[in-house]
């Protein structure tokens, strides 16, 4: 491991002690505390205070910090489905949803009579009538294809399956087109091999989906902006003024439902418009229900068929809490940042998100344990349990712009778990800067899954590392202040056990029969986080990698260009049908594409530069690496646990090279995201676009815009090569 200048404990014996402290049983403990009923946002200071207790109990200095926060609580909701008779000229009742998960026997979580009931965070009170339309994702191009059919949306109430994009912006897209409301339901089809039509038991019996199931969740306008909707910019303090909170929140309403109520109302539109397979192959992808009658028609239902949706919220302004725990660095000015959030949609939350909680605190006690052994750990290290993820990553956002200045100044990066572990599948995704520690780092650990004897999780881990879109509380930091991210999860494929997500299946007994049978996986994210912030926070030189970054620019740019020319190559993955399906209808052409394609050429050779000095900068940092590791005495490096100055200059260059990204004016439309190369893509939340600007107005055709964009782009690179002049 990297040098660490040999105060108290050497990095790789640091190292060791968080590999060997976590355990696989205090992991389940922590999960079990957590998940033993409702700890929604706003509704969790008993666990908040535990949570500070706990890590002031192993050595790490916790306080409380509150916010503020208008947000929605449930207070009713109903969905009726009514048929116009017209022999008595009246509407009766067909069909009433019960909008309720099924209490198992097997499952204690389920019955508890406090459990939280199935509705939207942010969605908007409202009680609504009319006939239905079926809009598959709820894609922009899904409603753009029954927008180019000439089905009729306005005045209607669409319904979506879950899946693909952020479920905010499939009720965004519907209240743009005129509709008045929107149920979002969980279609099997979506759920990989394990279904009951395949044969498999559901949920506790097998690892099939319960079809009772809910998924909750907020429908914020994530793409526009996170956190308070009523605090744009400044943190969700007592007191400060409140802006309105309809630019990134609906104004119509919302409920999720289980597809057990959404088969009747799927059913009610069979021979009703044009049936899925009269559009494209991705209507038809992952259709479920065809074996319970469903022919999946798009409607509209007609005028004597209708749904009426009651949905009523009660929006209060409310304390939230997040946990921030402190161990101070040697060196004053150079912090880490790694949290995970606590609040849950439902009362277990045994995947998300306290198998995060659970593995973070046993990095913290392992981190603890350390400390005590003689650590002295160079850079400050800060733990962070956020409240409010789940509502728009409130905790972590209203957080990042209370402390704005002084993480620009001193965070040096910012690690995330969110799901700790829904399946066995390593999923990360990272910052370029971030790549060659975070390859380094899975070598390091034991995988749960030993086929053969000392495999690593780095030995079964794709590889692949995507850039970070949206979804989880890195945002504020990568977007907003310009952080270098990671994100860390064991996730579920199409080939494990179905995971019940915002759902009360989403339990301790669920994760213990099918997430994580004997918590290996817990223990096994805990000491990977361990090994992360230890190299992170210890090593004298940074172990970033700004080659790296600009290997990632070009690479983004090819896109760009290939998208351009429209040689973009048919979409075959998931992610990639995401993105080709989120693609915005263009208005007409403004510019010349000409002119825009020469400017990207201007960018490239902006790249070009870059690299030269990002060579330079990475090649200086090997050598100061070699010096430290020969103990060859050079003042400058280490001297009296004080960074000399010529390693604090090139640790600076590290430290901002992220943060000349940022453009003040922020994105066009959402002034809040201000990173040039990446944002949540507008339509699909969770997949990250890079170089948005670009994308966007190629999308758009506006090439006068992009133009603008690759200048604005260009600059922020020259800018990134000054830095490390
Ligand atoms: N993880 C939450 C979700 O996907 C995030 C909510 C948000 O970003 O607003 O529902
Ligand atoms: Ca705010
Ligand atoms: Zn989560
Ligand atoms: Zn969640």
């Amino acid at each position: 491991p990297p040098q660490n200048g040999n105060k108290g404990l050497g990095l790789e014996e640091v190292e060791g002690i968080l590999l060997d402290t976590p355990s696989a049983e205090k992991a389940e403990e922590w999960l079990k505390y957590y998940t033993a009923g409702p700890h929604l946002a706003g509704q969790n200071l008993s666990q908040a205070e535990w949570t500070r207790d706990k890590w002031e109990e192993w050595g790490v200095k916790s306080e409380i910090v509150p916010y503020d926060v208008y947000m929605n609580y449930p207070l009713s909701h109903s969905l009726t489905m009514l048929e116009h008779q017209k022999k008595h000229d009246r509407w009766h009742v067909v069909f009433e949803a019960s909008l309720e998960e099924d209490i198992l026997d097997q499952d204690p979580t389920t019955a508890l009579k406090n459990r939280v009931p199935t509705f939207h965070g942010y969605s908007a009170s409202g009680n609504v009538t009319g006939s239905f339309v079926y809009v598959n994702y709820g894609s922009y191009q899904d409603y753009q294809d029954l927008v180019d059919a000439k089905i009729d949306l306005e005045g209607k109430i669409a319904i979506a399956r879950y899946g693909g994009i952020f479920r905010g912006l499939k009720v965004q897209r519907a209240q743009e087109l005129g509709m008045i409301g929107v149920l979002i339901y969980s279609d099997p089809g979506d759920d990989g091999e394990f279904t009951i039509e395949h044969g498999y038991d559901a949920y506790p019996d097998g690892p099939a989906r319960q079809p009772s199931s809910v998924q909750r969740g907020s429908v914020q306008f994530l793409s526009t902006m996170p956190g308070d909707p009523t605090t744009p910019g400044y943190p969700s303090k007592p007191g400060v003024p409140r802006a309105p909170a309809e630019g990134s929140t609906p104004t119509i309403p919302s409920i999720p439902i289980s597809y057990t109520d959404a088969l009747p109302i799927l059913k009610a539109l069979n021979g009703h418009g044009p049936q899925a397979k009269d559009f494209n192959k991705y209507w038809t992808r992952g259709n479920g229900l065809g074996y319970k009658g469903v022919q999946y028609n798009v409607g509209p239902s007609p005028d004597h068929i209708v749904l009426n949706l009651d949905n009523q919220q009660n929006y209060t302004t409310t304390p939230q809490w997040d946990v921030i725990g402190i161990v101070n660095g040697t060196i004053p000015d150079e912090v880490v940042v790694i949290g995970n959030h606590r609040d849950a949609w439902v009362a277990g939350g045994a995947g998300d998100p306290n198998s995060g909680s659970a593995a973070l605190n046993e990095a913290i006690r392992a981190i603890g344990t350390a400390l005590e052994a003689g650590w002295k750990p160079l850079r400050t290290i800060v733990f962070a349990s956020w409240d409010g993820e789940e509502y728009g990553l409130i905790g972590s956002t209203e957080w990042v712009e209370e402390f704005l200045p002084w993480i620009k100044a001193a965070n040096v990066a910012y690690l995330n778990v969110d799901v700790a572990v829904s399946g066995p599948t390593l999923h990360v995704g990272a910052t370029p800067t971030l790549h060659g520690l975070l390859r380094a780092s899975v070598h390091k650990v034991q995988s749960p899954n030993q086929t053969t004897a000392g495999q690593t999780v780095g030995d079964l881990w794709s590889g692949v590392i995507p850039p970070l879109g949206s979804g989880s509380d890195f945002t504020a930091f990568q977007d907003y202040a310009g952080v270098p991210c990671m994100d860390l999860g064991f996730t579920s494929g199409a080939a494990d056990p179905v995971y019940h997500y915002h759902s009360n299946y989403d339990s301790f007994h669920w994760m213990e029969e099918f997430g994580d049978k004997g918590f290996a996986y817990h223990k096994a994210m805990a000491q990977l986080m361990g090994v992360i912030v230890a190299n992170l926070v210890d090593s004298v030189v940074l172990q970033f990698g700004a080659v790296d970054y600009a290997d990632a620019l070009d690479a983004y740019l090819d896109k760009v260009e290939a998208k351009l020319h429209g040689e973009a190559a048919e979409p075959e993955t998931d992610e990639q049908i995401v993105v080709f399906r989120a693609q915005v209808a263009p208005s007409e052409i403004k510019g010349s594409a000409d002119a825009f394609r020469k400017s990207l050429e201007d960018v490239r050779d902006a790249i070009a530069d870059f690299r030269v000095k990002a060579h330079a900068t990475d090649t200086r940092a090997e050598w100061a690496e070699k010096q430290l590791r020969e103990g060859i005495p050079w003042w400058n490096l280490v001297k009296k646990a004080k960074l000399g100055a010529a390693t604090v200059a090139l640790n600076n260059k590290y430290k901002y090279l992220e943060r000349q990204f940022l453009f003040e004016a922020g994105l066009d439309g959402r002034s809040w995201f201000k990173h040039v190369v990446y944002a949540p893509g507008l339509w699909t939340g969770y997949s990250g676009a890079t170089f948005p600007g670009l994308v966007e107005n190629i999308d758009s055709k506006d090439y006068l815009n992009g133009l603008r964009w690759a200048g604005i782009i260009k600059e922020r690179i020259q800018q990134a090569t000054k830095s490390l002049a």
